[in-house]
């Protein structure tokens, strides 16, 4: 078995440790008799395990007391609705609008209520941002929400944004992957697929008080007060087997050093390939290197003609002999795209940037 280089955008790539002691476990978890998949979630042993994984994950993350953190389904995209239904009370929201997953965010909360949008770049097809002091972020907005790393277009906020109203913000690309303030934000969601595990699992990390109540009607599944009443947050059964795979996760991150050193590993990732892509002249990368994303990194050859295309075609047929695999661009927008979540080792970008190198030699 030869396990590839895997640039996926999401599920994207384990680490391999992880993956080996989830095999070596499989069977029999500790001395329970039986897989962690087999446990009751209301079991000794599975409390016990969630409530560990929530430790690891708030040491891990920097998640301070205040919070609150939810182990949900129905990934991110379900957080798009959850969270205008849990904090609008009747207010409306401002949303930062700067790619793919901040339209969905905002398309859905446009079916619960009133959306302002603080700032636009769809018109500049989502390649920077305008500078936090310049959008209008409405004054009586119940929060505002934007997502720190949009994992289509490549486009990553490297501050927090400094506005009055409560932040929200969609972590799904980003979280672990480099310090980030919890205390700052009244909600943060993401799933787990990308740096924290398995898909199945959505991370809520909220502060109680930010809070209204939900409208009438509204189901307890998508009522965060319920879930957060329910016995150790669990109203239902919660995807075991992804929190004890996050849990994996936690501990091969703390063995790496911690968030700190990741973010140290990510930077000197993202920093190689955006150097060699800019000094190639051959492949390009659209987007303002002052919002640049350290995870996912767009590229495509040439300026989109048909020939373009070809070696395009070309580029990505090659990458299986190559040992590189999920290269594919977003289908919104072709081209390539490297996702370089924490799993990914430095190994890997070299191993993509001698292939990109060689393939324009071959081609240019
Ligand atoms: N937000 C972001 C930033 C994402 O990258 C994704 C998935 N690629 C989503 C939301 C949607 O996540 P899910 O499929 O878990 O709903």
């Amino acid at each position: 078995m030869a396990r590839v280089w895997n640039f996926s955008a999401g599920p994207a790539a384990l680490p391999t440790p992880v993956l080996e002691r989830a095999r070596a476990e499989l069977l029999e978890l500790g001395a329970s008799g039986m897989s962690v998949m087999e446990m009751s979630h209301r079991s000794a042993e599975f409390v016990a395990l969630k409530r560990e994984v929530e430790r690891k994950l708030r040491a891990a993350a920097g998640i301070p007391d205040s919070h609150r953190v939810l182990f949900l389904q129905g990934g991110a995209s379900l957080q798009f609705a959850m969270v205008p239904i849990n904090l609008l009370g009747g207010r409306s929201a401002s949303y930062a609008h700067t790619g793919h997953w901040g339209s969905k965010a905002i398309e859905e909360a446009k079916r619960i209520g009133r959306v302002s949008l603080a700032t636009d770049s769809k018109a500049n097809k989502f390649t920077t941002v305008a500078p936090v002091s310049e959008w209008s972020v409405d004054a009586e907005a119940a929060y505002l929400h934007y997502t720190p790393n949009e994992t289509i277009a490549g486009v990553e906020f490297h501050a927090v944004p400094a506005v009055a109203a409560p932040l929200v913000a969609d972590l799904s690309s980003s979280i672990l992957s480099r310090p980030f303030d919890f205390a700052a934000h009244a909600l943060t969601y993401a799933g787990a697929q990308k740096n924290m595990g398995p898909a199945g699992l959505t991370v809520v990390v909220l502060r109680e008080d930010a809070l209204r109540a939900a409208p009438p009607g509204t189901a307890s599944m998508l009522d965060y007060r319920a879930h957060l009443a329910a016995p150790d947050g669990m109203l239902n059964t919660p995807p075991t087997y992804s929190v004890y795979l996050l849990g994996l996760t936690l501990d091969w991150l703390a063995e790496q050093g911690g968030v700190a050193a990741m973010a140290e590993r990510n930077a000197a990732k993202a920093a190689a390939l955006y150097a060699y892509i800019d000094g190639s002249g051959y492949y390009r990368n659209p987007v303002d290197p002052a919002w640049r994303s350290r995870m996912n990194v767009p590229f495509m050859i040439g300026s989109g003609s048909a020939s373009d295309l070809a070696l395009e075609a070309g580029f990505l047929a090659g990458c299986k002999a190559a040992g590189l695999a999920n290269l594919e661009g977003h289908r919104s927008v072709g081209g390539m795209r490297a996702s370089l979540y924490n799993a990914m080792p430095m190994a890997g970008v070299a191993a993509l940037i001698d292939y990109m190198r060689e393939f324009a030699r071959n081609h240019g």
